[in-house]
Parts: structure tokens; sequence; C-alpha cells
């Protein structure tokens, strides 16, 4: 059902009027992990001066230590849908418990499904139910091919509204993160008529590289970039590393929307 041979016309997914994968580039911003209501309203604040519609932000963190900062849970939805309705937004956040999703649902506009549950199928499969709009994250070490059935189980329940987002895969390079698989963007193009993300953040783990791999992103045909901005990094509970502050998100915008209208598109 994914396939581009099964519908050679762009699958389209309207949030708050943002028509994403229609030929335009899409950006989804916000913090790591939701930690209150002063971060969200601040980066969301910058979100919507830029004209920008959508924003992310988990409030189910699948953390690879059990140590590390979990997430508010429903506490972290609440805040993200009140941020929301108040600059009216949509939200973006990742779900991890199929019996989560009925709940969720009612305070976010888009399912994330994690790198880490690419394949956890229940969890394809309640996100198929939902009726809502799936971003689904490509695997830590999934191939493409891997990666285009997790979003069939995703279809093959009746949800049509699917976002695919490349966000660097396993491989034995430590420069980066992960390492950020280009290629992946027009190669989904071709094989699937889904908008493509590129996460920037996660692919590369570095904050000096947020902006090359964006402009590489857009160049290579990606409808959308993620990428993960906090009020203040250095005290942020995750991924105090790589996200951008306010400053730094205003110059790379300018930046890649320069790119953006130099590529015409
Ligand atoms: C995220 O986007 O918050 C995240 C945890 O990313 P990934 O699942 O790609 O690691
Ligand atoms: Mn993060």
């Amino acid at each position: 059902l994914v396939s581009r041979k099964k519908q050679p016309e762009n699958t389209v997914v309207e949030l708050k009027g943002e028509k994403v994968g229609d030929g335009g580039i899409s950006y989804v911003f916000g913090p790591c992990a939701v930690e209150g209501y002063e971060q969200v309203a601040a980066v969301a604040a910058s979100v919507k001066e830029k004209g920008l519609k959508l924003l992310r932000g988990g409030a189910f963190k699948p953390r690879t230590s059990p140590y590390d900062f979990q997430g508010l849970g429903i506490e972290g939805l609440e805040i993200l849908k009140k941020v929301a309705d108040e600059y009216d937004l949509a939200v973006i956040s990742e779900i991890v418990n199929p019996a989560d999703l009925e709940q969720a649902v009612d305070y976010i506009d888009v399912v994330q499904i994690g790198a880490r549950n690419m394949q956890n199928f229940e969890l394809l499969k309640a996100a198929g139910d939902a009726g809502k709009p799936v971003l689904l994250k490509r695997g830590l070490s999934a191939t493409i091919q891997e990666f285009i059935n997790a979003a069939e189980y995703i279809m093959s329940r009746g949800n049509k509204n699917i976002m695919l987002c490349e966000r660097g895969i396993r491989t034995y390079e430590k420069a980066t993160r992960n390492t950020l698989d280009i290629s992946a963007v027009p190669i989904l193009k071709q094989e699937t008529h889904l908008p493509v993300f590129v996460d920037v953040t996660h692919s590369t783990g570095r904050r000096d590289l947020l902006l090359p791999t964006a402009k590489a992103a857009i160049a290579v045909g990606a409808d959308g970039v993620m990428a993960e901005v906090h009020p203040d990094p250095a005290v942020a509970l995750s991924d105090s590393a790589q996200q951008m502050d306010i400053p730094t998100f205003d110059q790379f915008f300018k930046e890649i929307k320069d790119v953006e209208n130099r590529l015409g598109k």
C-alpha cells in the first residue's frame, strides 16, 4: 500500500493547514523531552514567530538507560496540548506503549513511533487503528525495506497519514552518534509515496552538524527536517549536547530558509 507503484501521487498529510509532502519543506522543532510548561512555551513562541506549525516534544522517553529521565508521561502530553492550543500549533509526541495510545490521541496531533519501536508490531498496528497521523522513525539498525514494511503495518490498518523519518543508523563510525543515511531519502521517495523527514539531531548527535545535514536533506529531496530546540540546552534532562538554544535556532532557520530559496523549494 505504501508503494509508489500502487499510488504514483505523493501522500500529503495536512496538519493545521500545513500540507506536509506537497512539494514544500516542513519543519518540526521542539525540545527532546517536555520538562515543564515554561520550557515548551518558550520554544513554541519561537516556532510560531517563524510562521511554523509543527512542534515536537517527548513525554514518554525511550531511554537507553533505565536511570535516565523517562519523561513526564501524560502530564507531559497535557503541557504539550496546553501550549499547542495557546500557539495554534500541531504537536508531535512519541508513544511507546499501545495501551497509552487511546488516551494520548486526545492530546496530540501526530503519534511518533521512535527508532527503538520501529518493529514493535503491536504498537504499529495500534497506531494504524488510532486514526491519527503517524511519524515513523527508522530503526537503529533497520534496512530501508524493513522500514518500508513497518509503514505497511500501519497503512494496512487503514491509516494513510504516515510520514517517514530517517534518523541515522548504527555503523562503526563514532564521529557522529549515528550515521545519517542520506541516500535513504531519495530511495524512500522513489519506493513510497509518503513524505520523508530527516532528523538531524538524533542522526548526528552534534550541534555543529545540524545545519550542514539539514542542507543536505533538502538538497536530496526531503519533505521535512526535524531538529531539537531547548531554551537552555545545558540544563536539558536529555540530549543536552545536541539541542539548539533559541538564538542558534534563529540563525539555523535563517540559513536553512536561504538554502530552501536558492534551491527554489
Ligand atoms: C526522539 O525523536 O525523541 C527520539 C528519541 O528519536 P529516535 O527514536 O530517533 O532515537
Ligand atoms: Mn532527543
